[in-house]
């Protein structure tokens, strides 16, 4: 299932428990040209249309400093997503793969995430390229690509950890 809510062959549902979703709260908006799950692309990419992540009140002050960033993390939350699959098929084939496996907005947390370019920053209004969410796609977060983030925070005992050193898993 990526496409609207449907169940393809093959595919197996699994009655999930109740959501709680884990008191999160949406922090903003996400503005895309795309109104349908049919049109929007599976993967933003760089060079796609201009869309606009609104960030609301309080949270606003928060985007102090994030304009020293090309590149951003978002997070978003894919809001119409069925929750309940298990395997899917993402060809619409009759082959399936387990949900972990893939990138299919249908998860038990339909959290989306996407690296994005920054291009500017006006008040709460965020304009990039990278995304490929629905217009109207609540926003859960913002960070920094960790890719070309270095912590401002000192290193800690664990960051100079190895795997020899390591704990043991069970
Ligand atoms: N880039 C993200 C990721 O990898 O975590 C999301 C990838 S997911 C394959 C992108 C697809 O999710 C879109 O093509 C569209 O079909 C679907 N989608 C986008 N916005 C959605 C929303 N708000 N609710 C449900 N599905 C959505």
């Amino acid at each position: 299932m990526v496409r609207e809510s449907e169940i393809r062959p093959g595919e197996i549902t699994v009655d999930p428990p109740a959501a709680t979703d884990a008191g999160l709260v949406f922090i903003g908006r996400i503005h895309t040209p795309w109104t349908s799950r049919m049109h929007t692309p599976r993967q933003g990419r760089h060079d796609g249309p201009v869309c606009r992540i609104e960030v609301f009140e309080p949270w606003v002050p928060a985007l102090d400093g994030v304009s020293r960033h090309e590149r951003l993390e978002v997070i978003y939350w894919l809001h119409l997503s069925r929750r309940d699959l298990v395997h899917q098929s993402p060809a619409n084939d009759g082959t399936t793969r387990g949900t972990f496996s893939i990138r299919s907005p249908v998860r038990p947390n339909p959290l989306g995430t996407s690296i994005v370019k920054l291009l500017r920053i006006e008040g709460g209004s965020l304009f990039i390229q990278g995304i490929d969410c629905l217009d109207g796609t609540p926003l859960l977060d913002l960070k920094p690509d960790r890719t070309l983030f270095t912590p401002i925070a000192p290193p800690q005992e664990g960051d100079f950890q190895v795997a020899a050193a390591a704990h043991k898993p069970a």
